[in-house]
């Protein structure tokens, strides 16, 4: 298991488009374990390689609710691409491990359609509707270098923002110290 660390604004990475993945090959492979453990661990519903440091087109979702006695069903997208939207929306209320302790709410599709690579490269397509067609379109916008703040008002992005660098800001010392 290999948890690694999420990272969080101001990193510029959060803010660089993603590069697509030329070969899924056992790097790729790893680095979506590694994406799985760190999701899980966190714990979070959706994360991108980039929330990790790797700015690859790679996105890792698990959207099925444990308490509820849901079995996990874990998806691995490369590359992943909308390819369809409904015109309906949908609003729901989001929060981000890259931005952590904010929650608000965002208006997407309410279904999309999505092309990707599976982890044998594969090209699928696959439909996703409900909370797994936020998740999915939330986690595309991270291979874009666009956070769901971005939907906000500039004021409450601003606000949210500094919230967030300062609350990292002052666990720097803690963690320096245990
Ligand atoms: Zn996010």
């Amino acid at each position: 298991m290999a948890i690694r660390k999420i990272i969080t604004p101001p990193n510029p990475l959060l803010r660089q488009p993603s590069l697509k993945v030329a070969e899924v090959d056992d790097t790729i492979r790893r680095l979506i374990r590694d994406m799985f453990d760190t999701m899980y661990d966190a714990p979070g519903i959706g994360l991108a390689a980039v929330q990790v440091g790797e700015p690859l087109s790679v996105i890792v979702m698990d959207t099925a609710d444990k308490e509820k006695g849901e079995e996990p069903r874990p998806l691995a997208l490369i590359n992943p691409e909308v390819v369809w939207a409904s015109e309906q929306k949908a609003t729901w209320q989001e929060g981000c491990l890259s931005v952590p302790d904010i929650y608000d709410e965002v208006e997407r599709p309410m279904e999309v359609r999505v092309r990707y690579l599976d982890e044998n490269g594969e090209e699928q397509e696959r439909h996703f509707s409900g909370l797994d067609a936020i998740c999915v379109q939330h986690e595309i916008d991270h291979t874009k270098g666009i956070l769901f703040i971005d939907y906000l008002s500039r004021l409450k992005r601003e606000r949210y923002l500094k919230k967030v660098i300062k609350r990292a800001h002052g666990r720097v010392p803690n963690l320096s110290q245990t």
